[in-house]
């Protein structure tokens, strides 16, 4: 076995962030080919629609065509172990959307050449900046009609904050999409259409001066060529420093749904990502190389096994190795667990895991007692940082429609919040309870959830209340006077924590300026 240092230096733990429809699963099924991890494109999407239909919410997924739940894709490549995390994205987009990020070393961006930055992207960069997360660009649908290269370079950076290095460009597109040029290897790939579903063989020609080139692109050459100079002229070349501060983002171009650009994206992100990294705790740096164990758990998912309610904890290794059987100390409750059927997430085969080392994710079963942002060492009493609760987005009132029912609805409304894809909020001046989330299928399934596992009928009503922000204030008096004269706009979340619940944005804004003693936190540390 090499070293826990060995190991952790092949890590590539990412995630894909995009607005939906850019090619995110498209992609991912690609990646998976490359990694040898399926034989054939075409197994995530089939896996999604396969999964049986377990309970009514597994139903609704099913239907839908969509994952409710978000998983975790490992497979090898080259001499790297790549650990790839699912980001839910359309409907099912939920707070465990960002949080998944928090769990990551590097991102991978996937724009649409036609529609360039859209709003899930803006807001998922925001997330990640974070925690100054490195980011690569993957520009994709080339094979269709799209915006100007260059126009889009200059959106992602004026719009996103981070500087472009492209690393391949397109020889057209559309019909007349030609290819790419690799510029720091000085190398043409052809495109060439055909069987998308395997990987297949592609065309390159060495240097953009050598006469095949004329032969292949007719007309375009001298296009290309000049606009790869202009480019050179004009663009920043790949700076590794300042793409591992999150400053700078190497861009690609490809057509995914074709198999093209995809190898060189790949290639070029085992080489540069970074592995996993030292991360903080509430009391010191934890450096990955560490003998010792220690992560922390950032999404739960639920009803994965619905005949055992199992609930399982997505735990990110930080620092030394698991092994199966092995003890490990659930910091918050101050006890040992001995943990001996964790769960792996190879993609080709989901089985149970031997050993697992920095960067990788292994599913913890529980029954409840883990929460997110729980931190699990070999005894030292740590706690990891930087797994908060985002503002949520959307709220709807939980209406009751057997009011005997109300303290099985409070208890499964708290517990289903301590998973984390919802939040729930009390209001100081009545007993409403508040569901926030970011993502608009979760007030369904928690409806459903309800009904199934604590037997409550209730309805999501819509309420005008625009965001909510964390309150922190350093002078006890300052609070006091804001918490009488906020009164009506004020709630407390399950926590216990004070919360600004805002009908609209601007009147967000104004509270802001009024209190400028009082801080209106987006996100809150678990
Ligand atoms: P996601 O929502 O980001 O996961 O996007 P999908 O991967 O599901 O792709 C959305 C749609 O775009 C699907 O119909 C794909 O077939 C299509 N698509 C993905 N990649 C490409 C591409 O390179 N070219 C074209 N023309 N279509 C693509």
């Amino acid at each position: 076995m090499s070293s826990i240092s060995d190991q952790a230096k092949r890590r590539r733990t990412f995630a894909i962030i995009s607005h939906p429809d850019a090619g995110k699963t498209t992609l991912t099924e690609k990646l998976l080919l490359f990694g040898g991890a399926i034989q054939l494109a075409g197994t995530v999407k089939g896996r999604k629609a396969a999964r049986h239909a377990t309970s009514d919410w597994m139903t609704m997924e099913k239907e839908r065509g969509i994952s409710v739940t978000s998983s975790v894709m490992q497979f090898p490549y080259k001499d790297a172990m790549v650990n790839l995390l699912d980001t839910p994205g359309h409907e099912d987009f939920s707070e465990d959307t960002y949080r998944t990020l928090t769990a990551v070393d590097s991102a991978l961006m996937v724009i649409d050449v036609a529609k360039g930055v859209e709003q899930r992207t803006i807001k998922l960069m925001d997330v990640c900046r974070l925690r100054t997360t490195p980011i690569f660009t993957f520009i994709n649908k080339l094979d269709r009609e799209g915006r100007d290269a260059i126009d889009l370079m200059d959106e992602v950076e004026e719009v996103l904050k981070i500087k472009c290095a492209p690393i391949t460009w397109p020889i057209g597109m559309g019909k007349r999409f030609k290819g790419v040029y690799h510029i720091e290897q000085d190398k043409v790939f052809l495109y060439q259409g055909g069987d998308a579903s395997k990987k297949q063989a592609v065309t390159v020609i060495d240097s953009l001066d050598n006469p095949q080139l004329d032969e292949a692109l007719g007309s375009q050459v001298d296009e290309l060529r000049e606009e790869i100079e202009l480019v050179q002229g004009a663009s920043h070349g790949f700076d590794k420093e300042a793409y591992l501060r999150g400053e700078l983002s190497p861009v690609f171009f490809g057509s995914a749904i074709n198999n093209f650009g995809v190898q060189e994206l790949l290639d070029y992100f085992v080489e540069h990502a970074p592995p996993p990294q030292p991360r903080e705790t509430t009391t010191r740096s934890v450096d990955p190389t560490e003998e010792k164990l220690t992560g922390f758990v950032f999404k739960i998912q639920a009803n994965m096994d619905p005949q055992h309610r199992d609930r399982i904890a997505f735990f990110r290794v930080c620092s030394g190795s698991y092994t199966r059987g092995m003890k490990m100390r659930h910091v918050r409750i101050g006890r040992d667990v001995q943990v001996a059927n964790a769960m792996t997430f190879l993609a080709s085969d989901r089985g149970h895991v031997e050993e697992a080392f920095p960067g990788d994710i292994i599913g913890l079963h529980n029954h409840g007692t883990i929460r997110i942002g729980d931190t699990f060492t070999q005894g030292e009493a740590l706690k990891y940082t930087g797994v908060p609760n985002f503002a949520p987005e959307l709220f709807r009132r939980a209406v009751l429609k057997d009011p005997l029912r109300m303290k099985a609805l409070q208890k499964g409304l708290e517990q289903l919040s301590e998973e984390g894809a919802t939040q729930l909020f009390r209001p100081l001046r009545n007993n409403d309870l508040i569901l926030g989330a970011v993502g608009v299928l979760q007030f369904e399934v928690v409806a459903q959830r309800l009904k199934d596992e604590y037997k409550v009928e209730c309805a999501f009503e819509n309420i005008s209340v625009a965001t909510a922000r964390w309150i922190d204030c350093d002078d006890p008096k300052t609070l006091e006077k804001f918490r009488e004269k906020a009164y009506d706009n004020l709630a407390i979340d399950q926590a216990g924590e004070l919360v600004y619940i805002a009908p609209t944005r601007v009147n967000l804004e104004l509270a802001i300026e009024r209190h400028p003693d009082v801080r209106f936190l987006a996100t809150r540390e678990i």
